[in-house]
């Protein structure tokens, strides 16, 4: 007899089930996962859509159990019997079901290196301390990605020089073709009806709004969305993947996280189509280049990292920031803020539970950094908030990469800018109530007088870093530094 498979609500594609397996399928929803947090209603929606669909697609061949916890569902689903399940994507989910004798772990799936592999990868480079780029240019020769034989198709491993343009000079939108739209049918309809129960009641509680659902919630939906990427909006995708618009939020992004994140398209397939439109003469290298980068390097690399630095890298905060989330950013409260790029952003998260990676940097994750607020905290709002959150990407990208709350085991320098850059690279600074070149008086951008008074705080530990020296002693010409650090101080926690 086969054993059940047990599937995880983001291990929802083909490429989770055994292979050549078509025997009996597990899937649990517990509900105690929603009753712990309160995450974006649109995040709820699609997760619950996307593990119906999948049950739907499987019908006999799955159990699908309602239950309060994992440990419930389960009990009530096999009993004692045994189950195989594939390596999950959290420590919280790993050391339960090593916690349980019936069940065998079997390896990840739905990334393209394995764990060993990037263990002896990764120890063979510890010395000279990990760098993205390195590893990224590794996954590129070992799987073959964009290579002619040993060297980079172009004649370069990297286009970054090329896909960082500011946006064209008034253009209010990018023009590219619009991204797929999903649209629900009645397993929407049963969810939505669900969570609205769920509130009614008292017993769950959400943020954000759950507008017509923006992202696939099965396998024929995530690949409907990769086709029409690759085929209309890859092409454009590298020159303004840091610029932002106003109007446009999702410029030519892809808007896949959410799909590769819940298992429905397998990376390997997302890369090997991107290259296949630029061996067509479809798409531009530098574009491609910047797409096979994100999926191939960061994403894999941010993976990789969860597990590496381990169970306590959560907890880094090496600045001690330990100032809470303002209520405003907890409710996504984007009418209370001023500063036009941050209510913006706010407002795109509050009503999509998406942006994409720049202002999740330079405008959300900035501003927090800025302030000093606790990584921790930080870390569990994003992933409450995005749908495309998930513990082993978020802690990565919020602790290391954005809150450098890690000292720089990813990163090699803290990311955060003054106004100049915001406005550099979108046209969200025109029209807003403050100046991106004042950092004192009553129009002072919030995010130049806090990038001063960051570098202040933590002058000792930046100057010497070899990428922030220089703007550190920046701060040696500024003859108002102590008008903007005591305004700093005087801010509060109230919106900017
Ligand atoms: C503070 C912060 C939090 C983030 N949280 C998440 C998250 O919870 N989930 C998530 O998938 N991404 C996260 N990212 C990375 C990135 O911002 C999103 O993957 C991207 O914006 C999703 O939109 P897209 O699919 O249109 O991406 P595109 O710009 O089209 O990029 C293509 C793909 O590359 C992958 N990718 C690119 N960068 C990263 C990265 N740093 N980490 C992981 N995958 C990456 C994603 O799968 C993405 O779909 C975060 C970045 C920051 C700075």
């Amino acid at each position: 007899m086969t054993v059940p498979h047990w599937l995880f609500g983001d291990q929802l594609g083909p490429h989770f089930l055994p292979t050549g397996s078509d025997g009996p399928v597990v899937m649990i929803e517990a509900r105690s996962v929603l009753r712990r947090r309160r995450f974006h209603r649109a995040k709820a929606h699609l997760v619950l859509s996307a593990m119906r669909h999948r049950a739907a697609e499987l019908g006999d061949r799955v159990r699908y159990v309602r239950a309060e916890t994992y440990r419930e569902g389960l009990r009530e689903a096999v009993g004692d019997a045994p189950v195989t399940v594939h390596h999950p994507t959290s420590y919280a989910a790993l050391r339960l079901v090593e916690s349980l004798d019936s069940v065998t772990v079997l390896p990840a799936r739905g990334f393209l290196v394995g764990h060993d592999e990037f263990r002896a990868w990764a120890d063979g480079h510890g010395g000279r301390g990990l760098r993205q780029e390195d590893f990224y240019r590794w996954v590129r020769h070992s799987h073959d990605l964009l290579m002619d034989g040993d060297r980079p198709v172009g004649g370069r491993w990297n286009h970054d020089h090329d896909n960082r343009e500011a946006p064209p000079k008034g253009a209010r939108t990018l023009g590219s073709p619009a991204p797929y739209r999903p649209r629900e049918d009645e397993i929407d309809e049963e969810v939505r009806a669900d969570l609205d129960r769920w509130e009614r009641d008292g017993s769950v509680a959400f943020v954000g709004a759950d507008g017509p659902r923006m992202f696939p919630a099965s396998r024929r939906e995530a690949l409907a969305a990769l086709r029409r990427f690759v085929e209309h909006r890859l092409a454009a995708f590298g020159p303004y993947e840091d610029a932002m618009l106003a109007q446009d939020p999702v410029m030519s992004h892809s808007l896949l996280s959410s799909s590769l994140n819940l298992g429905l398209l397998d990376p390997a397939e997302c890369v090997e189509r991107a290259e296949g439109a630029w061996r067509a003469g479809r798409a531009p290298v530098n574009s491609v280049e910047g797409f096979v980068r994100q999926v191939a390097g960061w994403r894999e690399y941010v993976w990789q990292l969860y597990w590496y630095f381990g169970r306590e890298y959560r907890h880094s905060n090496v600045l001690r920031h330990h100032e809470p989330l303002p209520d405003w950013f907890l409710e996504l409260d984007a009418d209370a803020v001023r500063a036009r790029c941050l209510s913006t952003a706010l407002a795109q998260v509050r009503d999509t539970g998406w942006t994409h990676h720049i202002p999740r940097l330079m405008l959300l994750g900035s501003y927090a950094l800025q302030r000093g607020w606790d990584p921790e905290a930080v870390t569990d709002w994003f992933h409450r908030c995005f749908v495309d959150g998930y513990d082993w990407v978020m802690v990565p990208n919020v602790v290391g990469m954005s809150q450098y709350a890690d000292g720089g085991r990813m990163t090699t320098k803290p990311y955060t800018s003054g106004g100049s850059y915001v406005n550099r690279m979108s046209d969200l600074c025109g029209g807003c109530v403050y100046r991106p070149g004042e950092r004192t008086g009553d129009r002072a951008c919030p995010y130049t007088a806090g990038y001063w008074a960051f570098l202040h705080r933590h002058r000792a530990r930046l100057e010497g870093n070899p990428r922030m020296a220089q703007p550190v002693k920046g701060l040696d010409r500024l003859a108002d530094l102590r008008e903007v650090l005591r305004r700093e101080h005087g801010r509060g926690d109230g919106p900017p």
